[in-house]
């Protein structure tokens, strides 16, 4: 069933579109780079020294931090360094990473899981092994899969997102095509580690290839594969529940709030991978795209591999590029095509490099307000932002906005809204953080206050009470006396009168 679509969004076609959808095994790199900080959590340490012989899928470094997952060798051979390595990300800063040189042999570790028979493991076993595979959100967000499955209770409907994030990426489609046994099957793990009723692999209605492979191998009643309206960004957690179930997830809240998990469909197939095949996440599909390259593509890939690896192999031309990771609206800008390919990188665009049309002043136009998925006002917003009026724009919800540049994207001034927008994000997030530690420490400063006057005030009491209770004593002391005085000099006056 064809479903409704949501206000707002854009619809952007795929700027360097192929023929055919296919994946190409990429051949085993020479040699690869594994960053020890993953996208969340602390950094690895590593548990293999300068030196040691690795085998593929073996753990070469580890965190006690639960919310992390270990990072495997993803190539048989020698560590040959661990050190500082440029790194896809946008500080352009390095990061420590283990360097292998492969020995051209792909040797592998035995890794344990559940086999074919993983209707009979139970929940938390499953869980452990998708943590023990290095899994995370393979969509882009790098969100640790083990972490998003524990501890579900009332879970009703599983969205499996078949869509892909942005224009250009094809990763997810590739994957769909080449791979629907095990998308379908992982989707079968899921629905068991979920106890949800039933699972609904979303797919865009302009990927017609995919919808049939999946449709071809789905033969479980509680699985059902439906097509949404190809428009940028129906893959957002949020739009993909209204659009799928009519739900809508309230400000600031997530999909398990109302009952829902959502898992990307090239991280379901490595759930399969780990909890089915027994192996852990030591490669991905990778788009190469862009207006530097001549046949755009998708490659299989190890972890690790630099960029250079896959984008050679899409003919690029002799141009200056820019290099962006992760799609043309939310991606990131990389330095180089030295950087490694790690677990989030889903698409790399090489593009000619271009001069930017400059930035004008809002013209009141009301393009972007059109334009935003989520319902909010980037016009308002962008003026609050610009002015660093937070608070002002956290009540027109700035909160909620999911930076996906579809208000930049439509924007006649060329104004980076989306810039701003995060910008005002950060400068709020500090400055409650500011005001959090100035209302800690005026609390203790008045609270010592307090005490000292309470003190003050109880020992003057305390005085007080004493001096009174003196006076009494004087008082009772003074009647005493008198009293003796009076009753001797009774008895004196007896004796004279005798
Ligand atoms: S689209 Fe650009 S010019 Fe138009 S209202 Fe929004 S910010 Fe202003
Ligand atoms: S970047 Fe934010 S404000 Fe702009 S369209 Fe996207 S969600 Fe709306």
């Amino acid at each position: 069933m064809l479903r409704q679509s949501f206000s707002g969004g854009i619809v952007i076609p795929n700027p360097h579109p192929v023929e055919t959808v296919e994946i190409i095994s990429a051949p085993l790199p020479n040699k690869v780079v594994l960053p020890l900080q993953q996208r969340i959590g602390d950094e690895a340490s590593p548990c293999v020294k300068v030196g040691d012989k690795v085998l593929t899928g073996q753990v070469i470094a580890k965190t006690e931090d639960h919310f992390c997952v270990p990072i495997h060798a993803s190539i048989s051979g020698k560590v040959v360094a661990i050190d500082e390595h440029a790194i896809p990300h946008k500080s352009g800063l390095k990061s420590r990473c283990i360097t292998i040189e492969s020995d051209g042999k792909d040797q592998w570790v035995e890794h344990k899981g559940c086999g074919t028979d993983f209707l009979h493991c139970d929940q938390s076993t499953m869980i452990e092994y998708i943590q023990a595979s290095g899994i995370v959100g393979l969509g882009g967000a790098g969100f640790p899969a083990h972490a998003k499955l524990e501890g579900i209770q009332d879970c009703h409907t599983l969205i499996i997102n078949g869509t892909e994030c942005e224009p250009g990426i094809m990763c997810d489609d590739a994957l769909m095509q080449y791979y629907p046994r095990e998308v379908i099957r992982g989707v079968e793990v899921l629905l068991h580690i979920c106890g949800a009723q039933r699972a609904i692999i979303a797919v865009e209605d302009d990927k017609q290839e995919a919808l049939n492979s999946l449709l071809m191998y789905c033969h479980n009643d509680r699985i059902s594969i439906e097509q949404i309206p190809t428009k940028y960004t129906s893959g957002a957690e949020k739009l993909l529940v209204k659009v799928l179930l009519g739900i809508e997830i309230p400000s600031g809240g997530f999909a398990i709030d109302v009952g829902v998990v959502c898992q990307n469909v090239a991280t379901t197939k490595a759930i399969f991978d780990a909890v089915v095949d027994n192996k852990p996440l030591i490669s991905r599909i990778v788009t190469v795209t862009g207006s530097g390259v001549e046949s755009p593509n998708n490659y299989e890939v190890r972890l690790g591999a630099s960029f250079e690896h896959i984008v050679s192999m899409s003919n690029p031309n002799t141009n200056q590029h820019a290099i962006r990771m992760g799609g043309m609206m939310m991606g990131v800008d990389v330095e180089s095509t030295h950087a490694p390919i790690c677990k989030i990188t889903n698409c790399i665009f090489v593009n000619n490099i271009e001069v930017k049309p400059s930035t004008q002043e809002c013209i009141r136009c009301g393009q972007c307000n059109q334009a935003c998925p989520v319902d909010l006002l980037p016009q308002q917003l962008y003026w609050y932002a610009k002015s660093e009026n937070t608070d002002k724009a956290m009540d027109y919800n700035l909160a909620d906005c999911i930076e996906c540049r579809c208000c930049d994207y439509v924007c006649p001034s060329h104004i980076p809204l989306a810039e701003y927008f995060s910008f005002a994000k950060a400068l709020h997030r500090k400055t409650t953080e500011d005001q959090y530690r100035t209302d800690i420490a005026r609390e203790r400063f008045e609270f010592r206050e307090y005490r000292l006057e309470r003190n003050n005030r109880e020992r003057a009491e305390m005085m007080a009470a004493k001096k009174e209770e003196l006076k009494k004593k004087m008082a009772n002391d003074k009647a005493q006396k008198d009293k003796i005085a009076a009753a001797m000099a009774r008895v004196k006056k007896a004796k004279k009168s005798k």
